[in-house]
């Protein structure tokens, strides 16, 4: 492995840090700040907020063959775009970026026309009409930062981030987007330019384009980070951190000052927006820290996820919620748990590339949770050749994260007690001894995690959490 390049960090900003051209030059002032303390920023960009779901949106009606209402969204996005760069930028950058911008939206309606007329979306055309939310974005900041003096360069993220081609969610190949990286970026990075880049895209190696899932911008400035052996990784976002729970939800919420990898991961896993679960990985794996700070209140010092989290007085960091959840309950009649029968029951979930979030058995049922998707009716149809099933909506997953409620005795008791008053579908404690997980019905969670975050975080360590906000 090669050795670190301190100086270089990787900084991510989400769809609200782009959303506008004035989110932009806060952009441009927080990567100026950086390169003022002799760093050399790499930038990852999203798509400007809530284009990734207008994209979408489009992309669907398209398939239904919703020609007008397809491209009428479109002539919004462009009118946008357009709007926001001429917002931002002047003379000879406006209209050079206007003609792009044109150019990208002639051939993003072409594309929707033509799904359209076929009637008919797949998931590879899908991953390219989506694909062209960071593609716009990345171009309009990369100029930005060219006015801006700071030496803005644009690298197609296609590039550099080689994926299979798992259309929606594709695999990243580690070993040729280092490779790709190397060649590309680094060189912009040494004659001191800042390379900025689309996060969530990729391509296959016959350059065909692909996404890494929804939130995928993380994962992006992840393998950057990794790839380059960068000495940090940012995220910048809308709130100033990791906080003990989702802000939205919880308003007494507080910034986490260091997190682990390990507990930041089961967090992102189990329903945190602020981090794509797979973000941690590349980072742990090349000892990289990640910060995530707020591009809205750059001063705030934000969340540390470092290898190792100080001891906590408090045993939970923070509580994280997944909603949309379905419990399929599958009571086996006449197998009674025979050999090979709980193998059979995941095969099914696995041929329909359905990930579990929980399970729990007794002798002759399993339970398992999983996020609702359209193919729920087939994988019942299955099971029920091989067992009785009820499928059970709308459910929500509740789940406390901590490193320090490892061998600690009493928290179950305090979670449960402090949510009495709620019906608990299933529980579950994790094998890594670090979460405690429960489902409950999706309209219970707001009056669940406020109960739990007063219970935990009442009389916060001030070692750990931001306890001045609350002044
Ligand atoms: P971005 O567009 O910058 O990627 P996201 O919307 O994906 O931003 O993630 C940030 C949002 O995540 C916050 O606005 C907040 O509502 C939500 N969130 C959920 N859980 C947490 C948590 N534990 N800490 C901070 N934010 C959280
Ligand atoms: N724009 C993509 C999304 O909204 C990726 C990201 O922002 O991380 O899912
Ligand atoms: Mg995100």
């Amino acid at each position: 492995m090669s050795a670190a390049r301190a100086k270089l960090v990787v900084m991510k900003f989400g769809g609200t840090s782009v959303e506008d051209a004035a989110a932009m030059r806060r952009t441009a002032a927080i990567v100026r700040g950086r390169r003022e303390r002799g760093l050399e920023p790499v930038v990852v960009v999203s798509a400007m907020a809530k284009v990734t779901d207008l994209l979408l949106a489009a992309a669907a009606a398209a398939g239904r063959g919703h020609k007008a209402e397809a491209l009428s969204i479109s002539a919004r996005l462009r009118h946008r775009h357009i709007e926001t760069a001429e917002k931002l930028l002047c003379g000879e950058l406006f209209i050079e970026i206007e003609k792009s911008i044109q150019k990208r939206f002639d051939s993003l309606d072409d594309l929707l026309r033509g799904i359209a007329a076929v009637g008919e979306l797949t998931p590879r055309t899908g991953d390219k009409v989506v694909s062209y939310g960071e593609r716009l974005s990345s171009r309009i900041v990369a100029a930005a930062f060219a006015q801006e003096g700071l030496n803005g360069a644009h690298v197609d993220a296609r590039k550099c981030i080689v994926t299979d081609d798992h259309y929606g969610k594709a695999v990243p190949q580690e070993a040729a987007i280092e490779r790709a990286l190397i060649a590309q970026v680094l060189p912009l990075v040494e004659e001191g330019k800042t390379p900025v880049m689309g996060g969530f895209i990729g391509a296959t190696t016959e350059g065909i384009t692909t996404t890494l899932g929804r939130g995928g911008s993380d994962f992006t400035a992840a393998l950057v980070g990794g790839g380059l052996h960068a000495g940090a990784i940012e995220i910048w976002t809308d709130v100033n951190g990791i906080m003990t729970t989702d802000p939205r939800i919880c308003g007494d919420a507080l910034r986490v000052k260091t997190i682990s990898f390990e507990e930041a991961a089961e967090l992102a896993y189990f329903g945190a927006k602020v981090l794509h679960p797979a973000t941690i990985l590349p980072a742990v794996q090349k000892s990289i820290p990640v910060w995530v700070l707020n591009s809205r209140n750059a001063a705030n010092e934000g969340t540390k996820i470092t290898a190792m989290a100080p001891p906590c007085a408090s045993p939970f960091k923070s509580i994280a919620v997944k909603k949309r959840l379905t419990i399929i309950d599958v009571v086996a009649s006449r197998m009674l748990m025979s050999h090979g029968y709980l193998k059979a029951v995941f095969e099914v979930f696995d041929r329909y590339h359905c990930a579990i979030d929980m399970v729990s058995t007794s002798e002759v049922s399993i339970s398992v949770t999983v996020d609702s998707n359209e193919r729920l009716p087939e994988i019942c149809a299955e099971l029920e050749k091989m067992a009785d099933v009820k499928m059970e909506g709308a459910k929500a997953l509740i789940c406390m994260v901590g490193e320090d409620i490892r061998g600690q005795s009493g928290i179950s008791g305090r979670v449960f007690s402090a949510i009495r008053h709620i019906n608990v579908r299933m529980i579950s404690q994790g094998a890594s001894e670090i979460n405690m997980s429960f489902m409950i019905e999706e309209s219970d969670v707001e009056e669940a995690v406020r109960s739990l975050h007063a219970e935990f975080f009442a009389d916060p360590d001030p070692a750990i959490f931001d306890v001045e906000a609350w002044d």
